[in-house]
């Protein structure tokens, strides 16, 4: 067993603290990894606030983690010592159902096991990135490609793969009008990504300053959704939609905008259930979809993407004593785009 300092909420909405806990002795393919830098995703507002059902407390959030590696167990064969790695969304799963074995590990019907907020599969809670230390069997650890800052990667393991996935398995591409909803974490990196893969691309979003960073990030349109005349200027656009918001959406005015059999993809998460009316899908045959990370093949293929296309998380990185403010900020969505924690400041 080994000790880490780590960031701690005792209860749903209380503050950050300082804790320590102890992470398992390595087993054969385990690697022990030095953390560095851990990004702020907005489920881990939803978690460590219990918008969802089932927190599990004291809670140590983060799932966007970047480090190096510091020990090896002996069966290991992917990493070695000083490697440059990455942890997502999840650190465990059967590995033997039909969804695993198709590396959509995040579909696991004995249901996987979260980075954090969890238990493992011997029934101990898991803790996640805001933290010194994690201990990750070598299978849910990803390389980071050597031309990509640690700080900047970190978000890439979950706002990246949450976007990327979707983006690929519908198809933005050539010829397709693809929407982005929501311009903040997943959505900055959303842009980038359908830009890359050769869709044309319009950004969504309540801000009205956001328009500039939004076109440098690769938008060919941006609206403001909070002008009313969008719903009919823009009515039958999109093929894709891809909501990121984290709050509930007006569904029957964003299928509106999508053509015939336009889908609407939900990454956005929010606790409360989303109303909308059957006819907004029968009469143009539209679809709306909803998608969870990716798989761990996935997850190193979208890191390798990113790094050909220069695709990077514009972020702000801040100290271990700022995160409750950062919380407050993301929830007023001020933020551009991403916090990180800087682990050395712990
Ligand atoms: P974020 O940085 O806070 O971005 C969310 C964006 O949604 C905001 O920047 C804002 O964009 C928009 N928004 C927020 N509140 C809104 C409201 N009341 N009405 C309209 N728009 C609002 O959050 P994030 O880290 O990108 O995460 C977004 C959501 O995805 C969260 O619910 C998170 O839990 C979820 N998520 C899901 C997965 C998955 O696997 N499906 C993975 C990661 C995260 P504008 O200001 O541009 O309008
Ligand atoms: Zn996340």
């Amino acid at each position: 067993m080994c000790k880490t300092h780590v960031l701690s909420v005792s209860a749903a909405k209380a503050p950050f603290e300082k804790a320590t806990i102890e992470r398992r002795q390595l087993r054969p393919d385990d690697v022990s990894i030095d953390i560095k830098f851990s990004g702020i995703c907005h489920s881990d507002i939803h978690s460590a606030h219990g918008d969802w059902a089932g927190g599990i407390f004291p809670m140590v959030p983060g799932h966007e983690i970047a480090g190096i590696v510091k020990a090896v167990g002996e069966k290991v064969t992917k990493f070695a010592v000083g490697d440059r790695v990455g942890v997502g969304c999840y650190v465990d799963s059967c590995g033997e159902c039909e969804y695993c074995l198709q590396g959509e590990e995040q579909h696991c019907s004995k249901g996987f096991v979260a980075t954090y907020n969890s238990l493992d599969y011997e029934g101990n809670p898991t803790y996640g990135g805001y933290s010194q230390n994690i201990v990750v069997t070598e299978r849910f650890v990803v390389h980071i490609p050597d031309r990509m800052e640690l700080d900047a990667a970190s978000p890439l393991l979950c706002a990246g793969i949450t976007t990327y996935s979707p983006l690929k398995r519908w198809k933005a591409g050539p010829g397709k009008k693809v929407a982005i909803l929501g311009m903040g974490g997943l959505g900055h990196v959303a842009i980038q990504f359908a830009h890359a893969m050769g869709a044309e691309v319009t950004v969504l979003s309540r801000a009205k300053g956001k328009e500039n960073e939004a076109l440098g990030f690769g938008a060919d349109h941006y609206f403001s959704t909070l002008d009313p005349e969008i719903f009919t200027m823009l009515a039958g656009r999109f093929d894709l939609i891809l909501n990121t918001v984290s709050a509930p959406i007006d569904v029957d005015a964003y299928l509106s905008l999508l053509r015939v059999d336009g889908t609407l993809i939900n990454v956005g998460a929010p606790a409360e259930p989303s109303q909308y009316n059957v006819f907004s899908l029968i009469m143009s045959r539209r679809s709306i979809a909803g998608s969870l990370v990716g798989g761990l093949l996935e997850t190193q293929e979208m890191l390798d993407y990113a790094a050909a296309h220069g695709i990077k998380p514009q972020i702000e990185v801040i100290r271990a004593d700022q995160v409750d403010e950062a919380y407050e900020r993301i929830l007023r969505s001020d933020v551009r785009y991403r916090f990180v924690i800087d682990i050395s400041t712990l």
